[in-house]
């Protein structure tokens, strides 16, 4: 492949050697990639700037038989304000978790590439919406070939009518299900949650920030999309805890 260039977002690295780090990317033209930043950890290299987590930048990266490296690059957005709070770095983190937990190298996405731009952006302008995280969540899921089904039951196909009893999510089957097909493992989610999910299909997160969700909503979304998206990418959502945890002290 030798050298192309890609406008790349920086998810997240590990150190490697004396100097270097091995940075995971998430590119526009690519899609995830992971390539080798030589002197990345001295200090006042040009390298160490491109690198920082949540970076936006055009990239120049080597591709050889087994590993790419990167060989220069120009920033487009340091996004240092994502860096320099904890709440605001963690919400990134968590955005980038996802992105990394689900796609699989060299398959480019650039819809996902847009989604995380956007929202990187929204976070820096809006601080930590809960709805943003929703939004980004179901998005995500559903630009990958997974939106949930929400119209008819996933099982019967018998088309779901609101506000008859509760309404039933088969997260394995990826959608909503009628009384009669429910079973024990499906979720019971509230109408309320129901009409969020559509409107969160249908409407850019920018839009809905000043949503006001109902708590029971919000912890009923949450749980069902988290649950959701860890199933899918068979791992743990290691930040999510964590930014829980911050989300839920008195500001
Ligand atoms: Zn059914």
């Amino acid at each position: 492949m030798g050298l192309f260039s890609t406008e790349a977002i920086a998810l997240k690295g590990k150190d490697l050697g004396e100097a270097d780090r091995l940075i995971t990317f998430f590119t526009r033209e690519v899609g995830k990639k992971r390539a080798v930043a030589n002197g990345a950890r001295r200090i006042r290299s040009n390298m160490s700037a491109l690198v920082q987590p949540f970076t936006v930048s055009r990239l120049y990266i080597y591709q050889g038989s087994s590993l790419s490296r990167v060989r220069s690059g120009e920033i487009l957005e340091n996004n240092l304000a994502l860096r320099e709070d904890l709440l605001l770095m963690t919400a990134a983190s968590y955005l980038a978790e996802m992105v990394d937990y689900l796609l699989e190298e060299d398959d480019p996405q650039e819809e996902v590439f847009i989604l995380l731009l956007n929202s990187l952006t929204i976070l820096k302008e809006k601080g930590v919406q809960p709805i943003l995280l929703r939004s980004f969540e179901i998005r995500l899921i559903s630009m990958l070939g997974y939106q949930p089904r929400l119209e008819h039951c996933v099982k019967c196909t018998r088309e779901i009518k609101t506000g008859e009893g509760q309404a039933f999510f088969s997260i394995g089957q990826g959608g909503i299900k009628c009384s009669n097909c429910r079973e024990e493992m499906d979720k019971t989610i509230s109408w309320g949650t129901f009409k969020v999910l559509n409107r969160l299909l249908e409407t850019p997160a920018r839009q809905l920030l000043n949503l006001r969700l109902e708590d029971r909503v919000q912890k009923e979304l949450e749980s069902l999309l988290v649950e959701f998206i860890e199933y899918r990418s068979e791992r743990r959502l290691n930040t999510l805890s964590f930014l829980q945890s911050l989300l839920a002290e008195p500001s």
